[in-house]
């Protein structure tokens, strides 16, 4: 049989989206109505359905601006662009006339031509089974939804106070995380949406702690239930008893005395009792991260995952859009580096217009590099508008899911094109632009030395290194378990790039999310890392950590992690460290 993946504990575990203490009232939100309505409707009244059907799209639209207004006003113009998408989707003629069509054709009510179209819209979008291509389909049909609400005379938000609460739903959506005002937003939990979808970009910025991959987790909620969440270990506790309720709340005081302190201390180098430095830096999926981070304190970026910058578009953004999004990640970081990734998509990371093909192993198919290379445009364009950008500016560019040294070759030939034709073009462009790989696919880890010859420098994906290293999807929850960035493989592939990078002398650093942890972190430059890149919320405690410990002990931690040979050895190892930087 197949193992639940969620028991009936009272504890359940799902994946972090973002980190964070909450407990309070939970408010259950649903985004759709339960049962919608169906009805034939006789050939005189379908000219009725139709006028309530392009009546229900003009006060969805009218629904979707006043929230996209509210959120301006409540966190600012980016917050607020995925609901003018959501509003220029249902501006698209075509998709109206389909839905006309069916209640013509089928002589249906408008609820159920919406819903129909609303389900071949899921149909389309959901090649794969996982969580994120859910909440994928989910931002293109979420504006649908709206269009039903109003139909159904549906009131959306409406929870019974004014209190703080922390929301429920079956599907992370934008909708669902600005259904309460912001200052009344405790945490979120859903049964599905990956933390690649625009609402857990906007949970994120929002700081909220947030859980996703609980499934069957609304059928157990009942409106106002307590629940006390943390999402930083993706867990949620379901009423919790009093003792437990006053645990969490000195653990939540705890937590915030010692960020508020540590945010204090940020502006300082992440160095050693000895002297030696880790460079932090910091991934970022959005212009509005910038307001979750003080530049001041970072090195720079690490990452920059500009496929999230062409998600937040209704189409592929042009060259000049493009080198505008550039320019300005530049020109806040100046003159700290910046390092953009060509665009990842594919596997578990879709654009709502592009269409990817269906494949039955998404996470071994066509993404990352591989579509770049495929789809030349693409790259080139990208390319053009970044060293466009880059002008003046520390720039690095990073190429994500490379799996061979001919995909390295074929991409700086690109590279090469590109510069001549922007020169030729009488564009300024820098002539050093370093350029990097993303060491994910374990190919590389064979082949290290000959790829180090021909990158200026090497990034770890450990997130993607490590499924493929321990072949677990990590976007499906009934492995999730196997899923452990601290298996020794793991570690032991850390230390060998360290060592290749460094007898190559390119700089090397580690932008996966297993960085976040203040012990892998100082493990890290135990191995001989320069520089970690992580989600600016755990930039305080690493720089903490670096600035608690001498090389010495983090070379001597690097060691005893390397002689262990299972999981739980690499653990007990850095508890001792993790308990040492808490005492
Ligand atoms: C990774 O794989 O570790 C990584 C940083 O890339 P992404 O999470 O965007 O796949
Ligand atoms: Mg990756």
């Amino acid at each position: 049989m197949l193992p639940r993946p969620m028991a009936r504990a009272r504890t359940v575990h799902g994946t972090s989206v973002s980190p964070g203490l909450a407990i309070g009232p939970v408010h259950v939100v649903r985004a759709a109505p339960d049962a919608v309505p169906h009805w034939s409707v006789p050939e005189d009244e379908v000219g009725n359905e139709i006028e309530r059907l392009r009546a229900a799209v003009v006060a969805a639209g009218d629904e979707l601006q006043r929230r996209q207004r509210l959120v301006a006003s409540q966190s600012g113009e980016r917050d607020a662009q995925i609901f003018a998408v959501h509003r220029m989707i249902l501006q698209d003629p075509s998709a109206v006339r389909d839905v006309e069509e069916t209640i013509r054709g089928e002589r249906i009510n408008a609820e159920s031509a919406v819903q129909h179209f609303i389900q071949r819209l899921e149909r389309t979008f959901r090649p794969l089974e996982g969580n994120s291509v859910r909440s994928y389909s989910a931002d293109l049909s979420d504006p649908w939804r709206e269009v039903l609400q109003a139909l159904m005379h549906v009131v959306q938000s409406a929870d019974p106070d004014d209190g703080k609460v922390i929301l429920a739903a079956a599907v992370l959506t934008p909708q669902v995380v600005t259904s309460v005002a912001r200052e009344r937003l405790l945490g979120i939990v859903a049964e599905a949406g990956g933390r690649f979808s625009h609402a857990a970009v906007l949970a994120r910025a929002f700081g909220v702690p947030c859980v996703v991959g609980l499934p069957g987790l609304l059928q157990r909620l009942e409106q106002g239930m307590t629940l006390a969440l943390d999402g930083g270990r993706g867990s949620v506790e379901l009423r919790p008893n009093d003792e437990q309720v006053s645990d969490f709340h000195e653990r939540k005081s705890r937590l915030d005395a010692r960020r508020a302190n540590l945010a204090e201390q940020s502006a300082l180098p992440a160095r050693t009792t000895d002297g030696a430095e880790l460079r932090v830096l910091v991934n970022i999926e959005s212009l509005r991260d910038f307001d979750i981070f003080d530049v001041a304190h970072t090195d720079g970026i690490g990452l920059c995952r500009t496929e999230f910058l062409y998600m937040e578009r209704p189409q592929f953004p042009s060259e000049d859009e493009q080198f505008r999004m550039y320019r300005r990640v530049l020109e806040r970081m100046a003159p700290r580096p910046v390092t953009l990734r060509t665009l990842d998509i594919g596997g578990d990371k879709r654009l709502p217009y592009f269409q990817t093909p269906e494949e039955a192993n998404p996470a071994l198919g066509w993404r990352g590099l591989r579509v770049s290379l495929e789809w030349q445009d693409l790259l080139r364009v990208q390319i053009r508008a970044a060293l466009r950008a880059g002008v003046g500016r520390d720039m690095r560019l990073l190429l994500p899911m490379v799996a061979s040294l001919e995909e390295v070759l074929a991409t700086h030939k690109i590279f090469d094109g590109v510069r001549g034709a922007l020169l030729e073009q009488g564009w300024e462009v820098d002539s050093d632009v370093p350029v990097g790989i993303m060491i994910e696919v374990p190919s590389v880890l064979l082949c290290l030395d000959e790829l180090l010859a021909h990158v200026d420098f090497v990034s770890v994906g450990t997130n993607d290194l490590v499924q493929y290293l321990l072949a677990v999807d990590r976007d499906n929850p009934w492995v999730s378990k196997l899923y452990e960035p601290l298996h020794p493989a793991v570690v032991r592939a850390l230390a060998q790039i360290a060592k290749a990078a460094r007898n190559a002398g390119k700089p090397c650093s580690v932008c996966g999310d297993m960085a976040d942890d203040p012990a892998v972190a100082v493990m890290l430059l135990g191995l001989g890392y320069d520089s970690v890149s992580v989600a600016p919320y755990f930039l305080p405690e690493i720089k903490y950590a670096v600035r608690k410990v001498s090389l010495a002990t983090a070379r001597g931690l690097a060691d005893d992690v390397l002689a262990q040979s299972t999981v739980e050895g690499v653990k007990r190892v850095l508890s001792n460290i993790r308990d040492a930087l808490h005492a």
